[in-house]
């Protein structure tokens, strides 16, 4: 049973099972959300009879161990996660000036199969509890010394796919009583699960949600994001209004750009058509070349050409900034850009 992941609530039903004062159980959530220790033995105010009844009765800490981390120049660090059962996840620290912003991972692959992405192909292995997820954003918090601003469900998974674990983390990582991290500043990235899309806008949380869009050609899309055979564009464009409107938060339309597939001008005027009108912004986001997929990037002039026009019609448009290259990519994509394997530990 894992200690990180616990509400307040949870940890106070603990406290009075082990017959013990409520008033503990701020103490103790004070030492594993805010000062991030990883082992019961470092919360100096908890007695050790407390302690080592925890223990007896099978608390475990922490949830995810670094196994390793490795740092591009401009400062952005990937972490490799080991999970208790040995599975392994990757995280990445952003640093940019006062914002420090974590991406985590959701789940131990992914089942949703996108063409351009390595965590899919292996298929989904399990979901991560909600303490493993916010362990990785505590873990690399107190690593980097860093009080983490912003958190991302960006990494390895479809964070709508595990959603009561997600949700619960997200609430953690927000709750001022752990990680304290402002909801405007976290962010749910999906590749289109709607039901999960309306589900999240009713949860009263204004929280942000990016979607991996990358094509509004159905069958290029079909190819792309598998899932679109399921959860197609007209419904997925209704999904993204509502979610919009119901929490009055714009929509992030995440669109990895690649040579010939979803670069040319059809692309362009389908991509205007479905983000305009509404509460809507476009990141245009270079192609992290994936081994074992035949597919190149579009060059940046044809980036800056998309972004050039779809900013004409008014459109909000970016183009991510490229951090860490040699660490980063955008989602699932983090085992691809590099491996690990052969580094060393
Ligand atoms: S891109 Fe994201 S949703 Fe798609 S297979 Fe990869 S991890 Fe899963």
């Amino acid at each position: 049973m894992e200690l990180i992941g616990l509400t307040m609530e949870e940890m106070e039903k603990v406290l009075v099972e082990l017959g013990q004062p409520r008033y503990r159980a701020y103490q103790i959530m004070d030492w594993l959300y805010k000062k991030g220790v990883g082992d019961l033995g470092e919360m100096g105010n908890i007695p050790v009879s407390l302690r080592k009844q925890l223990q007896n009765a099978g608390w475990l800490l922490p949830s995810v161990r670094i196994r390793m981390g490795l740092s591009a120049q401009d400062g952005t660090k990937r972490y490799l996660f080991q999970l208790r059962d040995g599975q392994e996840v990757e995280g990445v620290f952003i640093p940019e000036d006062k914002r420090k912003t974590v991406c985590f991972s959701t789940q131990v692959g992914c089942g949703m199969g996108c063409a351009f992405c390595a965590t899919g192909r292996n298929g989904l292995v399990r979901n991560l509890t909600a303490g493993e997820i916010v362990d990785q954003v505590l873990r690399i918090g107190h690593e980097e010394k860093a009080r983490i601003s912003n958190a991302v469900a960006m990494g390895q998974g479809e964070p709508l796919a595990n959603y009561d674990q997600v949700i619960k983390a997200i609430r953690l990582l927000n709750a001022d009583y752990a990680l304290g991290i402002t909801v405007r500043r976290l962010t749910i990235s999906t590749c289109g699960l709607v039901p999960g899309i309306y589900r999240l806008a009713e949860e009263g949380l204004q929280i942000n949600l990016a979607v991996s869009l990358h094509s509004t050609d159905p069958e290029k899309r079909d190819e792309l994001v598998p899932v679109n055979k399921t959860y197609p564009l007209t419904l997925l464009y209704q999904a993204c209004k509502d979610y919009a409107e119901t929490t009055g938060r714009r929509v992030t339309l995440e669109y990895t750009m690649i040579k010939g597939e979803n670069d040319r001008e059809k692309d362009l005027q389908g991509l205007a058509a479905f983000a305009k009108g509404w509460l809507s912004h476009i990141n245009l986001i270079p192609f992290n070349q994936v081994p074992g997929t035949t597919y190149g990037g579009s060059s940046k002039e044809r980036m800056e050409y998309f972004r050039k026009h779809l900013r004409q019609l008014g459109i909000p448009v970016s183009i991510r900034e490229s951090r860490g290259e040699e660490v980063w990519a955008a989602c699932g994509q983090l085992r691809a850009a590099l491996t690990f394997e052969g580094n060393g530990e």
